[in-house]
């Protein structure tokens, strides 16, 4: 897909006008853009209170009218993420930005409870919280607010958005898109706000605010540390690393090619794709073969070394435990090469592939800095074990008790139930890429925001309300 450079210089337009005051300024009232985080809670509030006074169904409506917005614009959404925030694919992003369009929950999610007998009923059901700070990463910075959007008005709320600075024109773009859906719909002013200049200092300010209910930190363990000690209720979607098993029962050739569909993925952005391969000996030849042939490209030992300086940097001082020499270093990511192609990639070492290949593969020990960190690009580490259980240890050693997702090729159910128990991820998806396990290609809805750390799993509108019993004693049961 071409980046289409005249409608991303004339939506920039759009958001600087605004940003700057005059006629921008008079509509920032509608759009949720405010010079404040104090005027941005204030008029969240506000919208909160309002859109109490509908009914559910049109808060569905509202709920609706977001949808149809993402849906229709999805395609300039991609390009301005890809544009601003210089990571992923345009076409994947397309994909997922109409994913969460279609597949995240509204207001059919938030199903009541009844119990009925001789003291008659109680019903417990669920309502909102009132306003929700909402900080988003520049992963996906679209999809997040598509779907914690969608979920958190069906839930009856209003949102302070922190966006990523690296996506914050593209944030505040679909920000102010969705209020002018919902106010067009006949809903209130200024559900969805946020800052026009948002930044850390921001998001502090604003987790800080009294107006502010709930909190809610889709990104890296920092923002999940930073909501979970700020004394308010809060919703942690925090990092992972997805380890995949393959064992010698797998269908290795699909294997092989659901794994570097998964990998590939809008170059490995999403949290939930796979990070790094555990494969039990006897198969791991045949299973990077079959890899090579559906758009992995093997690159050597020594190439392998090289690549590590480039798309990874020493952590400064640090040695890793018990050893000495440099080549123990302790490595984190660079952040340049997070979301970049394989091709991109692999250039940055001398070698040239077209752009079928999507992703760079590699033998790789388990302590290799590949396997243990989450690189959140398409280079994909191969470790090589003996057996089942040595694969499964290693896994659970590299998934670091984020408890988020984990991906197992194997035909052996006993296999795959020791894993899923041992791992105890979030998500654990058996014989096909890492994405079904958010409803492409899988059963079940879809979000971004995949909160591991708190507990609630892959959220949705009930995990943004408080439950509320009302109890009616001796009628209303009516056998
Ligand atoms: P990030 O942690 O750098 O940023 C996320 C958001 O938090 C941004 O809006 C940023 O401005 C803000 N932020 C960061 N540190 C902060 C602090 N100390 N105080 C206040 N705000 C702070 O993450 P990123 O690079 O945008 O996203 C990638 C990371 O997020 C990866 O680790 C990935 O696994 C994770 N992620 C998790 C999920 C999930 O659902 N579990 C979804 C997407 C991304």
């Amino acid at each position: 897909m071409v980046v289409d450079q005249a409608l991303i210089a004339k939506i920039t337009a759009e958001i600087v006008a605004s940003l700057q005051g005059g006629e921008g300024n008079a509509k920032q009232v509608q759009d949720g853009i405010f010079d404040t985080v104090d005027e941005a809670v204030a008029a969240a509030r506000k919208a909160y209170k309002e859109l109490k006074q509908f009914s559910r169904m049109e808060r569905e409506k509202f709920v609706q009218a977001i949808r149809d917005a993402a849906y229709a614009n999805a395609a300039t959404m991609a390009e301005m993420a890809v544009w601003e925030s210089g990571m992923g694919r345009v076409s994947d992003k397309i994909l997922k930005n109409q994913l969460a369009a279609m597949k995240s929950p509204g207001t059919e999610d938030l199903k009541p409870v009844a119990w009925t007998g001789d003291d008659g009923l109680t019903l417990l059901e669920m309502g909102p919280y009132g306003v929700i700070g909402s900080i988003t990463p520049t992963t996906n910075p679209t999809e997040t607010i598509i779907c914690n959007g969608i979920g958190m008005i069906a839930a009856g709320n209003a949102i302070f958005f922190s966006p990523h600075p690296t996506a914050k024109n593209t944030s505040l773009w679909t920000i102010r898109l969705f209020n002018e859906a919902v106010v067009k719909a006949g809903g209130p002013a200024n559900l969805m706000t946020s800052v026009a200049n948002p930044s850390i200092e921001a998001a502090n300010a604003m987790m800080k605010h009294p107006d502010i209910n709930m909190l809610v930190a889709t990104g890296g363990p920092g923002v999940v540390k930073a909501v979970l000690s700020s004394g308010k209720k809060a919703i942690g979607a925090g990092a992972g690393n997805p380890p995949v098993v393959v064992d010698e029962t797998a269908d290795i050739p699909k294997a092989a090619k659901d794994i570097v569909n998964g990998c590939s993925f809008d170059n490995n952005l999403p949290c939930i794709a796979e990070k790094e391969v555990i494969a039990v000996g006897s198969i791991a030849d045949q299973l990077m073969m079959y890899m090579q042939r559906n758009g992995a490209y093997l690159i050597n030992e020594e190439q392998r070394e090289a690549l590590k300086e480039v798309i990874m940097t020493a952590k400064e001082g640090k040695i890793a435990e018990g050893c000495t020499g440099p080549a123990k270093k302790v490595y984190g990511i660079n952040k340049d090469y997070v979301g970049k192609s394989a091709q991109y990639i692999l250039d940055k070492i001398g070698i040239s592939v077209p752009d079928t290949i999507k992703v760079v593969l590699c033998e790789a020990p388990a302590d290799h800095p590949f396997v243990v960190e989450e690189l959140m690009m398409p280079v994909l580490p191969v470790v090589s074990v003996k057996d089942i259980d040595a694969a499964i240890e290693l896994a659970v050693k590299v998934e670091h008790g984020n408890r988020h997702t984990a991906i197992m090729h194997s035909k052996n159910v006993d296999n795959l139930t020791r894993m899923a128990r041992a791992i105890e991820t979030t998500i654990f998806v058996k014989n096909a890429p890492s994405y079904a396990g958010i409803g492409v290609g899988g059963e079940g809805y879809t979000t971004f925001t995949i909160a591991g750390p708190t507990g609630e799993g892959l959220t949705s509108a009930k995990s943004f309300t408080r439950q509320r019993r009302c109890v009616l004693v001796e009628g209303f049961s009516i056998v």
